[in-house]
């Protein structure tokens, strides 16, 4: 991987006009990741723009520049680094336009650049972004700082989940050195909700089911739900958390009706099921305690049947 990051340090230095792209559906971690980066760049004097060709979610409107963020890729640039992306189909773009840097911490990452900079040891992709920076020599402005610190913190529960340790906080503390706030980044990411996350989540809740021995929950989550209380599809991930916090729960499934109707299942598990691997066998990916993917099918009922089946064959 070193070698990558130097490969991919040599390419940024070539470019003049740098496309940053992220997942669709996007959280802190893929956009905290490419606005790191791209702090960094205009500190070189490049031209970069950012791509996301889906809607952001509300809390991150903080993150620098975040404003700067197109729908469509540039017509023309010579470099393209996509963030956080286990599989191009996830960066919802047609085609790769030029050389593609792909840096990422997903195991399940399929390798789809020119160079792969993955790490899955990284608790977050803005730890393989800082990584980078700091090898290439290259400005980690207060924005690039807060930027990537709120990947860090998002991406890890703050500080919660498996993969966190010793250079977890090393990290931390480096980013809080060159001006990240840890208590404004938590307070714009978690004390600013609105009433309709509050009016779904008791919606959602009620769905709760136990199945094997009640070491799984399932939650289902209905477009009408969100048409009733005016809530936005990812605001239902604390009921889902909610649901794995229960004392006798594995793993935690949460399935949502997405617009066309097939089921986006999330999957969370506490520490024996690698959920990411069953994610991969529906066509999806993740990590073993944080896994999603999207169903065809456009039933509940089977979705969950057919997950229940391959959960257990995990659990014997
Ligand atoms: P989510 O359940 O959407 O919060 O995602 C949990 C983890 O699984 C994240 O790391 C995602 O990148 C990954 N993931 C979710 N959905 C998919 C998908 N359809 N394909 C690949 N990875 C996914
Ligand atoms: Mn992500
Ligand atoms: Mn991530």
């Amino acid at each position: 991987m070193q070698e990558a990051i130097t490969q991919a340090i040599q390419k940024i230095k070539e470019a003049r006009y740098i496309a940053l792209l992220t997942h669709i559906d996007p959280d802190a971690d893929t956009l905290g990741s490419a606005l790191g980066l791209y702090h960094s760049l205009l500190g070189l004097s490049k031209r970069a723009s950012l791509v996301n060709t889906t809607k952001l979610p509300y809390n991150l409107d903080f993150l620098p520049g975040i404003k700067k963020i197109k729908k469509e890729p540039p017509k023309r640039c010579d470099l393209m680094i996509s963030f956080d992306c286990g599989s191009f189909d996830r960066l919802g773009i047609e085609k790769k336009e030029a050389f593609l840097i792909n840096i990422d911490h997903h195991r399940s990452n399929t390798m789809y650049g020119d160079i792969n900079i993955v790490d899955p040891t990284a608790a977050a992709t803005g730890e393989v972004v800082y990584a980078l920076l700091e090898k290439g020599g290259m400005p980690i402005p207060k924005e690039s700082a807060i930027s990537l610190y709120t990947a860090l913190v998002d991406d890890t529960g703050f500080f919660q989940y498996e993969g966190v340790g010793a250079k977890t906080f090393e990290l931390a503390k480096k980013l809080c050195a060159r001006g990240a706030s840890p208590e404004w980044v938590a307070r714009m990411l978690k004390m600013r909700e609105p009433l309709s996350k509050l009016r779904l989540l008791p919606l959602v809740l009620q769905t709760l089911t136990l199945h094997l021995n009640a070491k799984v929950a399932s939650l289902r989550m209905t477009r009408h739900m969100l048409a009733q209380t005016g809530a936005t599809k990812e605001m239902g991930e604390d009921a889902l958390h909610m649901a794995r916090n229960l004392a006798t729960v594995e793993v935690a499934l949460l399935l949502r009706e997405e617009e066309d109707g097939r089921i986006k299942v999330s999957m969370r598990s506490k520490e024996r099921v690698d959920v990411g691997k069953i994610a991969v066998a529906f066509g999806g990916g993740g990590h073993k305690r944080a896994a999603g993917f999207v169903s065809d099918l456009h039933d509940f009922d089977r979705v969950l049947h057919l997950l229940l089946e391959a959960i257990k064959k995990e659990m014997e």
